[in-house]
């Protein structure tokens, strides 16, 4: 079985019209590639190229194999915001929390989001934290810095965190700074993407920090794509071709998704 942690409902060609459209792509796509359920990442901001939590929530509502994460811009959490995303997690209409610090110039760090990383603690639901690189702003990078990200993890011991795109390009300065932290997990989405591969050091690198990751704790990667930027085959061709046995790729391909995410509870 495999479980995409990390896509998101974007119009990326011309021929996706709405997102209504895109959905049914992705649902279509799902199936070729044997992919059994996704996690929906929605923009923290109206954007009419990616849907948004509001329309996230619509699309999914009677898709089964498609479920919801949250998100917030820094600046709306307040008592209503927050009573919301509880209400989400509360209905498992919502199974963790974004944050992207370098989209937004905010660190993880930033008092603001203490309720929040609060409440999925309170529901044992991840924190998913954009990290790396922008193309075109690779300044961006210094709100995501891991640095940050294990202080978080220090300060809220029973949090999930999910590194998101292991911070590209600096892979070998994220894997070593978060030693030791057993709630920091790592996501592949965008991983098997031809410029994060290049800009990262190549495949091999790649490969060689994911199998070094999982030989630190093997319950720490968890399959993403990013899709639609990122594609289903070529992120399942890079776990498979990694040096590892059959059941520590099923923990990539699932079972680490179904613990973080509580799929099975
Ligand atoms: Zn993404």
């Amino acid at each position: 079985m495999i479980i995409d942690s990390h896509l998101h409902i974007s119009i990326i060609t011309k021929g996706d019209s709405n997102f209504e459209l895109v959905k049914q792509r992705l649902l279509k796509e799902m199936k070729i590639n044997k992919v059994a359920r996704a996690i929906v990442i929605p923009d923290n901001e109206p954007n009419p190229q990616c849907a948004n939590l509001d329309a996230v929530i619509e699309l999914t509502r009677n898709e089964p194999k498609l479920s919801v994460i949250a998100t917030l811009k820094a600046d709306q959490i307040n008592g209503g915001n927050l009573k919301k995303i509880e209400k989400l997690f509360l209905k498992k209409q919502a199974l963790g929390f974004k944050i992207f610090p370098g989209h937004d110039p905010v660190y993880p760090t930033d008092k603001r989001w203490r309720p929040v990383f609060k409440l999925c603690q309170n529901y044992d639901l991840p924190l998913i934290i954009h990290t790396g690189i922008n193309s075109g702003n690779r300044s961006a990078a210094k709100y995501n810095d891991p640095k940050y990200i294990v202080k978080v993890a220090k300060n809220f011991k029973n949090l999930k965190i999910i590194i998101a795109h292991y911070f590209w390009p600096e892979l070998d300065y994220c894997f070593k700074i978060t030693a030791g932290f057993d709630n920091i997990y790592f996501d592949t989405s965008a991983l098997a993407d031809l410029e994060i591969i290049q800009e990262s050091g190549g495949l091999k690198k790649i490969r060689e920090i994911l199998t070094k990751t999982v030989r630190r704790r093997s319950n720490s990667i968890l399959f993403g794509t990013d899709w639609p930027i990122g594609s289903f085959k070529k992120h399942i061709d890079l776990i498979n071709s990694l040096p590892l046995s059959s059941g520590e790729k099923q923990n990539i391909f699932f079972r680490n998704a179904e613990f973080a995410f509580r799929l099975k509870k």
